[in-house]
């Protein structure tokens, strides 16, 4: 046996191999021990190997799942290797072989799945400097190609599609991908690298044509070999044949690009701290199907770009509204994930409530049928028209499975009756044995004219007719059996025959049943192409439906669609923030255009300037995805990306790490802006000294409004920079408002043109419970400096242009004596919030007095 383990365990070296013995999965050597710290099961040993006891864990088949899982999501690989032969016949250990090899990107299985996530797996080819990707998705049994000339444009994609598992092929790019801090886990992989010539081949058998022609793919590009490499690694992970019907170009230029780092700054599906709750995907989630409640993900963060087809999407939204969209709703709410269903019948490992739950929703598609035949924008028209009917499949499954059916077919009882005479009749005979009995006897006792002959069963003879010692002669058929001390019993053919059957009915119905199972899976199998298109419909109206509930019950405005850039937003809200507040939201507009590109918002900390920026990004999200938006109206423009760059949580403490991603992120928007882009940047340049921070700020924002001119929000807590408005064409201010009250500072979170007045700096600090010993030393300081400086003039010209200032005023005493003040305390010994009311001081100096010299 473990001959037979170290093959196998051979051929799957980068695996836990869970060994299938009985009723356990065990594990040996260096993989026992692993797992056992990894599950946290307990180390036993087992005979011995080379004089060393062999070190193994197990954990029991039925539980095994809950451990896979857990296996999966730390990234590791485990391969399943079950007995196929029969133990009973066997001579030596049972065959055995790796039946499934479970990872993070080709997941299937139910109980692995998170019901609203995807596995995906990405495999990464290189050849001559060209880089093929294919992204499969085997769940939806779909897959997607683009090639990229460049690491950086892989290494776009990759963030953006954020694949379960990345498959490469060559060494140096999976260094360079270790490097990126990729949340997926990534996988060598050699396999096409010495067969290329046939990836090609292979590719077109998986996918059953006879040419790629069609596909609009160049048979020398490196995105045949990825899609091969993906393909082959999914064919061995579950050990046949995989199902993909076709595969596309990636289309970056359909939609709305959004990568994942400006997903978890907007908060659509995960937040910044990594956790799914109070995100936009959340609240807008009523969808009532698991396979929609994924294509409102995909929806939101892949937001359309043709006018048209989001236009369809509203008209659609509004039909569902005007009809009462609660009814379709129910009806949704009863269907399966025919969508994951369907990739496990294709695969073989439809359980029989797949099965079940599949017939029940192709029952219901002639009542949703008859519900948007009653509607008729086209995109209706067209799910209606795309929705097949699947009839025969219906019939079929709800003759062929019993109502509620077990989890698996094992041990039987899924068949319904009815549905194959032969299964009812092996059925019929463990159960209508007594009935049998009853009648033969009665029959017998006619055919032989003795009332005291009886059929009985016997746990060692079996089945006897046994006639009393009465001197009767027993009919010719009848064959002795076993002599009693009163009695002599009899076997007939017929009784025989009846026996027979009766000892191994049940172990053949069993066998019986499940061979009509895996039948009726392969029948089921070849209607998989409809099975997909009901899927894919259902998700669809699922999505059209809830955004219809949404409208409703959020009170979202229709936008209007522009063909000219800009954004127009009148009472927009953030619906996520707005959600969450036990106040009202103040709700606020925005206006960007080509001659109002660029706004520069100032204002108090806390004042709402991120959130009024991400709602703005949120409302043209939302608009593209063809959802309703919270404003009471909204024009919107095209957009063909949109670029966040926000303070990850105000980390000022962490310093130049932050700064690093800080520039790495603003180096990529300046980069890749363009005009029909919207960039969300929130207090860049705070990760570094003041002038550093200012400097980059500016040098940002110029760029942004004069040579990118993409449309731009711009929050900093840089008063300069709202000298900028009066220079550049297209920049404009405007700032989140407040007040004061004895002493205390009012939000009022409305946005009104021009720059903000006054720094509040010194009463967020005591909002923010900064003591209030510094709070008030604070205050004397800034009465101090009220007090002495004189207002300046707005900032002229190029701040740094150099001379800046040909003549510098006089420095007051008393403001140099606050200086040296400021000066003689450590930063270093400062908590983060004493350091953030420190910071104001400094702020308020330098918008005071900008030409102090300030170190
Ligand atoms: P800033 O970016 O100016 O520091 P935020 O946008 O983070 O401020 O807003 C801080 C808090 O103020 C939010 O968490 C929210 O509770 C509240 N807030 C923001 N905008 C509004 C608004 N328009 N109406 C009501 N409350 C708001």
């Amino acid at each position: 046996m473990m001959r037979q383990y170290l093959g196998i365990k051979a051929e799957h070296p980068n695996c836990l191999l869970l060994y299938r013995m009985g009723d356990f999965y065990e594990l040996f050597f260096d993989d026992a021990k692993r797992a056992a710290e990894l599950l946290d099961i307990t180390l036993t040993q087992r005979g011995q190997s080379a004089g060393q006891p062999i070190p193994m864990c197990g954990v029991p088949y039925h539980a095994v799942d809950n451990y896979l899982a857990r296996l999966v999501r730390m990234g590791i690989r485990v391969a399943i290797c079950e007995q196929v032969g029969d133990p009973e016949t066997s001579k030596g250990p049972v065959e055995r072989r790796v039946q499934r090899i479970v990872s993070a990107g080709t997941l299937v299985e139910e109980s692995l799945l998170a019901e609203s996530g995807d596995s995906i797996l990405a495999a990464v080819t290189e050849r001559s400097g060209r880089y093929g990707l294919a992204v499969v998705n085997l769940a939806r049994a779909s897959a997607e190609v683009v090639e990229a000339d460049a690491q950086s444009e892989l290494i776009g994609h990759l963030k953006r599609m954020e694949p379960s598992e990345i498959l490469v092929n060559q060494e140096s790019v999976l260094l360079a991908l270790r490097a990126e801090n990729l949340s997926a886990a990534l996988e060598f992989s050699a396999e096409t690298t010495h067969r290329h010539t046939t990836a090609g081949e292979r590719l077109c058998e998986a996918l059953g044509v006879a040419t790629l022609d069609g596909f609009g793919v160049d048979a020398s590009s490196p995105i045949i070999e990825a899609l091969d490499l993906g393909l082959s690694y999914s064919r061995r992970a579950h050990a046949r044949k995989v199902q993909i019907d076709s595969f596309r170009t990636i289309d970056t230029a359909g939609f709305v690009q959004l990568d994942a780092g400006a997903q978890r700054n907007l908060e659509i599906d995960v937040r910044i701290d990594g956790s799914d709750n109070h995100t936009l995907l959340a609240l807008w989630d009523t969808t009532r199907t698991a396979m929609g409640r994924r294509l409102l993900r995909r929806w939101l963060i892949q937001p359309l770009r043709s006018q048209a087809d989001a236009r369809d999407r509203q008209a659609a939204v509004s039909a569902l509204i005007h009809a009462d969209p609660e009814p379709l709703r129910k009806l949704l709410r009863q269907c399966g994930d025919v969508e994951r269903i369907t990739s496990r019948i294709t695969l073989g490992s439809a359980s029989p409530r797949d099965l079940s739950k599949l017939g029940e929703t192709l029952a219901l598609l002639p009542d949703i049928k008859t519900l948007l035949s009653r509607m008729d924008p086209p995109l209706i028209t067209t799910l209606l028209h795309a929705l097949p009917e699947c009839h025969h499949e219906a019939q079929l499954l709800s003759r062929a499975i019993v109502s509620g059916p077990p989890a698996v077919i094992r041990d039987g009882g899924v068949i319904a009756p009815g549905f194959d005479a032969e299964l009812d009749r092996l059925r019929s005979i463990d159960q209508d044995a007594g009935a049998w009995l009853d009648a033969l006897e009665k029959r017998e006792k006619e055919r032989t004219g003795l009332a005291t002959l009886k059929v009985g069963y016997n746990r060692v003879h079996g089945y006897y007719i046994e006639l009393g010692r009465s001197g009767a002669t027993p009919p010719l058929d009848y064959m002795r059996r076993q002599t009693l001390k009163n009695a002599e019993r009899y076997i007939t053919p017929e009784l025989k025959s009846f026996e027979d059957q009766a000892l191994t009915a049940t172990a053949r119905a069993l066998q019986k049943e499940k061979h009509l199972y895996a039948e009726l899976v392969e029948s089921l199998a070849d209607a998989h192409l409809r099975f997909r298109q009901v899927a894919d419909t259902l998700s669809a109206i699922d999505v059209l439906a809830c955004f219809a509930e949404r409208a409703t019950a959020l009170d979202l405005v229709e936008p209007n669609y522009s063909p000219i850039p800009g954004v127009r937003i009148e009472g927009g809200w953030h619906p996520v923030v707005a959600s969450r507040l036990k106040t009202p939201f103040v709700r606020n507009d925005i206006d960007l255009d080509a001659s109002r590109r660029m706004l520069v918002i100032t204002g108090p900390n806390m004042g709402g300037k991120s959130t009024y920026m991400r709602q703005t990004a949120l409302i043209v999200i939302l608009a593209w995805a063809g959802s309703r938006v919270p404003a009471t109206a909204a024009v919107i423009g095209p957009v063909d990306r949109i670029f966040t760059r926000i303070g990850a949580g105000d980390d000022l403490a962490e310093g130049r790490s932050t700064f690093m991603v800080e520039m790495i992120e603003t180096a990529t928007i300046l980069n890749n802006a363009t005009e029909h882009s919207l960039v969300l940047l929130d207090e860049i340049g705070r990760g570094t000294s003041t002038y550093d921070g200012l400097s980059i700020a500016w040098g940002t924002a110029r760029h942004l409004a004069e040579r990118v001119r993409a449309l731009t929000l711009f929050a900093t807590h840089y008063f300069e920079l709202t000298s900028m408005a009066a220079e550049v064409e297209g920049v404009v201010n405007a700032h989140l408002t407040a007040t004061e009250h004895r002493g205390d500072i009012i939000l009022l979170h409305s946005v009104a043109p021009g720059p903000a007045s006054q720094s509040y700096g010194i009463q967020v600090a005591r909002l923010a419970g900064v003591p209030a010993l510094v709070v008030r030393k604070a205050r004397e300081y800034l009465d101090r400096l009220e007090r002495t400086a004189t207002k300046p003039a707005a900032p002229q010209g190029d701040l740094f242009a150099t001379p800046h200032v040909q003549d510098p005023p006089a420095v007051p005493a008393e403001h140099l004596a606050i200086l040296d003040e400021l000066n003689a305390v450590n930063p270093d010994n400062l908590s983060p919030r004493e350091a953030l009311a420190f910071v104001y001081r400094l702020r308020t100096l330098l918008s005071t007095d900008r030409d102090t010299p300030l170190e």
